[in-house]
């Protein structure tokens, strides 16, 4: 699970069920920084990391520019064609097409071992760190003892910070290595620590997991945390597709899986025109902009991008991308025009269907799970297509 992104400078948060959840009761930054950090030292000897690991928090300072990037988290409120094509340039396509290449030995080898497409792999590694590029300037365990000496999410953070030191004590990479995104992710393929230690392998055969200078030890690691998330081997991850003009919406999302004999009953069918497999495999219809944008069937294996990373316009982007990488064509704009409501636009329609007594979480301008559910409910009432993206028409009859 990922906190930041990484997209070289850019650096964009999502926000994510876990970032507003509650403090659970771990002691965070009512006292002095020293003392609490004292607290993190004993409680790492006493879970048996060594003495030179625990070094590593000697003089760490607390750092209030970390405190200041995590409050200013931007929400994410893009449309999925403006942000594909923002992410997906066509340089970092032809960059991922070279280190493709570049790589292929290698490539081939974790797609053995653990049945991750390359394409897969190199869109995490393009999105996230610019192939290796950026991999971001914080120092990683001054950002996590300061992440996890705030109050917002110390139950998250301070495991991190534990794993951190694990990482030290594993010889796996040095405290002075360790430089990173601010929120503590770590290499080319931002992991954060605890995935580190759970899911990085070796795999260039030095004997240490460095995934911030090894490209195969960063791409086997995320072919590795990926089978552990559940990928599938031999399975498609999302396949853009042609929606028919009519057709039952509300069977749309992510949610809903059918098999994709049942979508081609409904009239879906490949991009290109021709009649999809008739098959048994279950596949969910997204709809990123609703049934007149891009249409996508997601198969099994797109549940593993959910766990990289809970936003469904970073993961459909994340997975689009992948499939470019491996020969498909640009994405079509869809069957229609497709207005997207402003920021503005989307908290009013949070309000309105709050006030008809919709959970739509907190008034965000941010299209969340709850918000969708709840614009079905309503395109289902006033008989629109309900395909739970909100236009400019539901905002005015919810307006009446
Ligand atoms: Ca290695």
């Amino acid at each position: 699970m990922k906190i930041s992104w990484g997209f070289g400078a850019i650096a964009l948060v999502i926000s994510t069920g876990f970032l507003s959840g509650p403090a659970a009761a771990v002691s965070c930054g009512t006292g002095n920084f020293g003392s609490w950090l004292n607290g993190v030292k004993r409680e790492a000897a006493a879970s048996g990391i060594s003495r030179r690991a625990i070094s590593a928090l000697n003089g760490i300072k607390y750092d209030p520019s970390i405190i200041r990037k995590d409050r200013r988290q931007g929400v994410f409120a893009q449309s999925f064609l403006k942000f594909s094509s923002r992410m997906i340039s066509k340089n970092r396509l032809n960059v991922g097409r070279k280190r493709l290449r570049q790589h292929a030995r290698t490539f081939a080898r974790i797609k053995k071992r653990y049945g991750v497409p390359a394409p897969v792999i190199a869109a995490f590694w393009g999105l996230e760190t610019d192939f290796g590029a950026y991999m971001g300037n914080s120092h990683t365990i001054r950002s996590l003892a300061t992440l996890a000496y705030d109050c917002r999410r110390p139950e998250l953070f301070r495991p991190q910070l534990i794993d951190a030191l694990r990482i030290i004590d594993h010889g796996d990479l040095r405290a002075s290595d360790m430089i990173g995104a601010w929120a503590g992710e770590l290499g080319q393929l931002q992991f954060l620590p605890s995935d580190y230690m759970e899911s990085a392998v070796d795999f260039d055969g030095d004997g240490r997991r460095d995934l911030i200078h090894s490209a195969p030890d960063a791409l086997a690691s995320a072919a590795s945390l990926m089978a552990r998330y559940g990928w599938k081997r031999g399975q498609p991850w999302l396949e853009e597709v042609r929606v028919p003009a009519r057709m039952p919406w509300e069977q749309a999302g992510i949610d809903i899986r059918h098999s994709r004999a049942q979508w081609a009953k409904w009239g879906v069918r490949k991009a290109n025109g021709k009649p999809l497999r008739a098959d048994r495999l279950p596949a969910s219809l997204v709809l990123p902009m609703g049934r007149l944008g891009p249409a996508f069937l997601a198969y099994p294996n797109f549940s593993v991008y959910l766990k990289w990373n809970e936003s469904l316009v970073y993961t459909t982007t994340a997975a689009y991308f992948a499939t470019r990488l491996a020969g498909a064509p640009r994405v079509r704009s869809g069957n229609g025009k497709v207005t997207p409501l402003s920021g503005a636009q989307t908290r009013q329609l949070q309000q309105l269907l709050k006030r008809r007594g919709f959970d739509v979480g907190k008034i965000d301008g941010i299209i969340g799970a709850k918000t969708r559910a709840a614009i079905k409910a309503m395109q289902l009432k006033y008989r629109m297509p309900a395909d739970s993206y909100p236009t400019p028409d539901l905002l005015a009859r919810l307006r009446r």
